[in-house]
């Protein structure tokens, strides 16, 4: 399986553990799942148990051989706060980030809940777990930076049993190279996960609005952030409610259509409405992609382009046309955003 990834916001996935079950409605679709069943029952293959959750130990290892730094995607396809995730197998995945701050690893998730709780006190036992190299990767491969370990001292993959040693290991906490992300695909979603994604300690938190079916206002939290309703709506129409108070920010916001066999339509407005909410608030917005369907401008359904094609029809402005993901590309308004975190939050750049 290539570590090369076709998703606009990485660069590269590490899939630790595999197989996910549905929580929301923006599973429905489920990408990995569609993926992972078809060789479900074929003999020998990565994928023969389907989509059944699975520990992928011989995976661990893989951030620490990639010496060129690179955004990656944690757990492409699974949920790393699933409950059939033994809290002591993250711990080995906290390690394993920890050991390479040349890369950046975003961690996505739909269990926000166990996110938290996890973030708010494992530090310690992360911190044991490099001193004694449980996450069982070669000692080769962790940096001087960690004691220098060596095969000669340890054994390939061995434990540090030096007396006193666990006393040199301390990291950062939360790690400064790893985001933490939520799935928002529609209002409810927003208002689940967004509290708890903002009590869990994190050097970046992000929102992956994708696939995104309802409009999210996410004003309630941007607002605290320098984000105005005048700003767009000075009548608020909306009925944009009081902020939260916080003092965690949100660091990014990623907005996309679903695709795949059964992609649901998503309205040009919802996309927009975000990314107005996060230019107000200066919170760096990346529109990743239209999905399968697309408002086509200036056509009608007898054009010979797109003759025979499905429409959708939101209201009396708004229909779209599903002509594909690739035609439908990721150009909003005239143009690509693709604005990422600094780390530390709060500004952007255009990569
Ligand atoms: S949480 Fe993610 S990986 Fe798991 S079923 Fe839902 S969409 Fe798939």
């Amino acid at each position: 399986m290539s570590d090369k990834t076709k998703i606009e916001w990485s660069d590269s996935t590490w899939n630790p553990v595999t197989g996910c079950t549905k929580v929301s409605e923006g599973c429905r679709n489920c990408y990995a799942k569609t993926f992972a069943e078809r060789f479900e029952g074929t003999p020998g293959h990565y994928f023969e148990s389907g989509f059944k959750v699975t520990l992928r130990p011989e995976r661990l290892g893989q951030p620490l051989r990639w010496k060129r730094p690179r955004k990656i995607f944690v757990n492409s396809m699974s949920d790393l706060f699933h409950p059939d995730v033994p809290d002591e197998y993250i711990d080995r995945v906290f390690a394993v980030m920890a050991l390479c701050p040349q890369h950046t690893f975003q961690v996505l998730t739909k269990r926000p809940e166990r996110m938290r709780e996890y973030l708010s006190d494992r530090k310690e036992v992360v911190n044991e777990t490099i001193a004694f190299n449980m996450m069982d990767v070669p000692t080769r491969h962790i940096g001087k930076r960690w004691g220098g370990w060596t095969p000669a001292q340890t054994g390939e993959y061995g434990r540090v049993e030096i007396p006193g040693y666990f006393d040199d290991v301390s990291i950062d906490w939360p790690l400064p190279n790893v985001w933490l992300g939520v799935s928002v695909e529609n209002q409810q979603a927003a208002d689940e996960r967004i509290p708890l994604l903002l009590q869990t300690p994190a050097a970046v938190r992000f929102l992956s609005c994708e696939p995104l079916l309802g409009p999210v206002n996410l004003g309630k939290w941007l607002l605290t952030q320098g984000w105005s309703p005048s700003y767009y709506d000075p009548d608020n129409i909306h009925g944009y409610p009081e902020s939260e108070p916080t003092n965690e920010h949100i660091n990014w916001v990623i907005v996309g259509g679903e695709s795949g066999r059964n992609a649901r339509p998503m309205h040009p407005n919802w996309a927009r409405s975000l990314r107005n909410q996060c230019n107000a608030a200066g919170v760096p917005f990346f529109f990743k992609q239209w999905g399968e369907w697309k408002k086509v401008h200036d056509l009608s359904a007898n054009d010979p382009g797109i003759k025979g094609k499905l429409w959708h029809t939101f209201d009396p402005d708004t229909s779209v046309c599903r002509i594909g993901k690739e035609a439908a590309g990721r150009m909003l308004d005239g143009r690509v955003w693709s604005e990422m975190p600094l780390v530390g939050g709060g500004e952007s750049e255009q990569p």
